[in-house]
């Protein structure tokens, strides 16, 4: 089966999880998966940006990415980050290799649109398109794709990307059969209930009556899209917990499942 994987920047700060993914996602590979993995940016980034003395300006939350901050995204995201990940799961018996947007021209981007000016956030974009020939020869050899999030623009740069934007649009783009978040909760909460699932519709109330908010709401607008772009099977899970992502990829209980249809109708559907 084909997926598309999200690693949370946050669960990349604990070596010990970045092992434990590393085996899971080698033991799906092993089981002919084929696995496309994203990685987003977790503290190390906002540190290197203050050690460099590099501040931010912020617009309604959203970092304006001037060209500096650009350049220190691609070294963290794209270097260390996207090292990190690959080695971890070559280390765990699994080739993996680490791609950055402009790796085979692998994730094109656009800038972003804001307050209607393209580019008024600097090199944030979206992602646009993949390489999937490309990431289809990497499958066929049995190595295992890891993207940070970046793609690369027309005009030759490099532009950062939301990584639960770019792994919604990258589960399109690949055809997807399955897209999975593993984050830094165990999955849409509701106090401290896990929601089994939730459907599209559900997801404006939530977040009306803030029972979701901050990052939960990007993450539930990108499981939308989606959705609504055709990805069968999409889930938010844990990726902290041991066996979070094997329960996910194999169609378990853990977490919470986005679904187009509301939850009753959804129940036992495609699992
Ligand atoms: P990621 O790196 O996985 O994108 P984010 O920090 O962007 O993580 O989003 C997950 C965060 O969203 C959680 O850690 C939590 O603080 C916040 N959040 C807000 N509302 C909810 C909710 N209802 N359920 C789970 N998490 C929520
Ligand atoms: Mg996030």
């Amino acid at each position: 089966m084909r997926m598309v994987v999200k690693i949370a920047g946050a669960l990349l700060d604990d070596a010990s999880v970045v092992q434990s993914l590393a085996r899971q996602i080698a033991q799906l590979a092993h089981q002919g998966h084929e696995l496309l993995i994203v990685h987003g940016g977790g503290k190390i980034f906002t540190a290197t940006l203050k050690r460099m003395g590099i501040t931010s300006q912020f617009v309604n939350g959203l970092r304006v990415t001037d060209r500096e901050t650009r350049d220190v995204a691609v070294m963290v995201l794209g270097g260390l980050l996207n090292k990190r990940v690959a080695g971890a799961i070559s280390a765990a018996g699994q080739p993996a290799i680490g791609l950055c947007a402009s790796d085979a021209s692998c994730f094109l981007a656009e800038p972003m649109i804001h307050d209607e000016v393209p580019g008024s956030l600097g090199f944030v974009g979206y992602l646009t398109g993949v390489n999937l020939e490309f990431l289809e020869t990497l499958w066929k050899n049995g190595i295992v794709p890891v993207a940070s999030c970046l793609g690369l623009g027309a005009d030759g740069e490099i532009y950062n990307i939301n990584a639960d934007h770019m792994a919604a649009a990258s589960a399109e783009y690949v055809h997807a059969e399955r897209l999975i978040y593993l984050t830094d909760v165990a999955g849409v909460l509701d106090g401290k209930k896990v929601l089994k699932a939730v459907s599209c519709e559900e997801v404006e109330d939530l977040i009306r009556v803030h029972k979701v908010s901050g990052g939960m709401v990007l993450k539930l607008e990108a499981c939308k899209r989606a959705l609504s772009a055709g990805v069968p099977q999409v889930r938010i899970v844990g990726g902290a917990n041991e066996t979070g992502l094997l329960s996910a990829a194999n169609g378990g209980k853990m977490g919470t499942r986005v679904t187009t249809a509301f939850p009753a109708a959804a129940a036992g559907v495609g699992q």
